[in-house]
């Protein structure tokens, strides 16, 4: 087989001592109606094939979105609408363009396309590269990554400046929004308006960060015709989200009470985190995610904290990576597993 650099995932240990703060899930259970649906779900409906398409889900999203439900596409998880766009947009062969340091999947799927990846370097201070639209055509990138709210730092990038690439971007650009239902409302931070203004942009969804459900796989994709028709009727499998899956993701989009109060409270841990993560001694980013970049005090080793903090069955992510090695990214948990945290880097720093 031929040799693929491999995506490594954050680990998933099992057991009910285990603090997970290390892949970004929500710390809060999903709506109750998920339950409800999911009690409920006739097995008959299983003996035939799901809806195509999701007409259903994309209805729904389309009503919240304010878009023409034929400008949405829904995705077994975010990662397959990451995986159809390359499909969709890139020539084997063909490059694509990304903003570093970032999600490490995109370079994977670029491998696995037969694509080579191009790098924009963030500046030091995280805000993006101002050459970042030059440097992806020079090398004829035609498709382009952007994660906002940006992963790993957690910083958003104002709708002005995405504008702005994807208007002089000669390709199409993902505006990668897993994290964007935990960014606070009064920024005002809105996408979608700009597919509307631009059609080379794809925006990306996800349930399993902002509706709690990352073991549903299910997410989704928001952009013009010109952008999600092809995906739609050309590269995608038949029937790439199944009809279990379907039902419980209309119900996930219907419960946004539940779920905005889930963000809500996220917001407001990661507020008291960051306080407490810098008394401590640490530099943290300001983040619009659900998850803090922090860079370890002097006297700390970023890795060492993350090991112990291991033994102590706390998991964070750790990415020994350049700009990252002296860095913990931390998922914000629920209270409680956020005091854990905060008594056990105590112990830790004192010893
Ligand atoms: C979580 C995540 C996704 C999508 O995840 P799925 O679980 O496949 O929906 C996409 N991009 C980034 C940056 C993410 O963190």
């Amino acid at each position: 087989m031929k040799q693929s650099p491999g995506y490594v995932p954050g680990e998933q240990l099992d057991g009910a001592s285990i603090i997970k703060l290390n892949t970004n899930e929500n710390p809060y259970p999903p709506a109750p109606e998920i339950a409800d649906v999911l009690q409920g779900f006739d097995a008959a409906r299983l003996r035939v094939y799901p809806a195509p398409n999701a007409a259903q889900f994309r209805t729904i999203a389309s009503d919240l979105h304010n878009v023409p439900a034929d400008q949405v596409i829904a995705t077994n998880g975010g990662d397959e609408l990451l995986r159809l766009a390359i499909a969709t947009f890139v020539e084997p062969g063909a490059s694509i363009g990304l903003c570093t340091p970032t999600y490490s999947l995109y370079e994977v799927l670029a491998w696995l396309h037969g694509a080579s990846t191009v790098d924009a370097p963030l500046n030091d201070d995280w805000t993006l590269n101002a050459d970042t639209v030059s440097i992806w055509q020079n090398a004829g990138a035609r498709l382009g990554f952007v994660v906002n709210p940006q992963a790993p730092s957690g910083h958003l990038i104002p709708t002005s400046e995405l504008s702005a690439i994807a208007t002089a971007f000669d390709g199409v650009l993902v505006i990668d929004e897993a994290y964007v239902d935990f960014v606070d409302p009064s920024l005002h931070y809105d996408a979608v308006t700009l597919c509307r203004e631009h059609d080379n942009i794809l925006l990306l969804r996800t349930l399993s960060k902002g509706y709690s459900l990352a073991g549903l796989r299910f997410g989704y994709g928001l952009g013009s015709s010109a952008v999600v028709t092809p995906m739609q009727t050309k590269t995608k499998d038949s029937y790439n989200t199944d009809a279990i899956a379907q039902a419980l993701a209309c119900a996930a989009l219907g419960a946004q009470d539940y779920a905005s109060d889930t963000w809500a409270r996220v917001r407001r841990d990661r507020d008291q985190l960051a306080k407490r993560l810098t008394t401590l001694g640490f530099a943290c980013e300001p983040s619009e995610t659900n998850f803090l970049l922090v860079r370890a005090p002097e006297r700390a080793s970023a890795k060492e904290l993350y090991e112990c903090l291991r033994q102590n069955n706390i998991l964070v992510r750790y990415f020994d990576a350049p700009r990252l090695s002296d860095c913990l990214r931390i998922t914000i948990g629920t209270e409680a597993q956020n005091d854990e945290l905060i008594r056990a880097l105590e112990t830790l720093l004192s010893g």
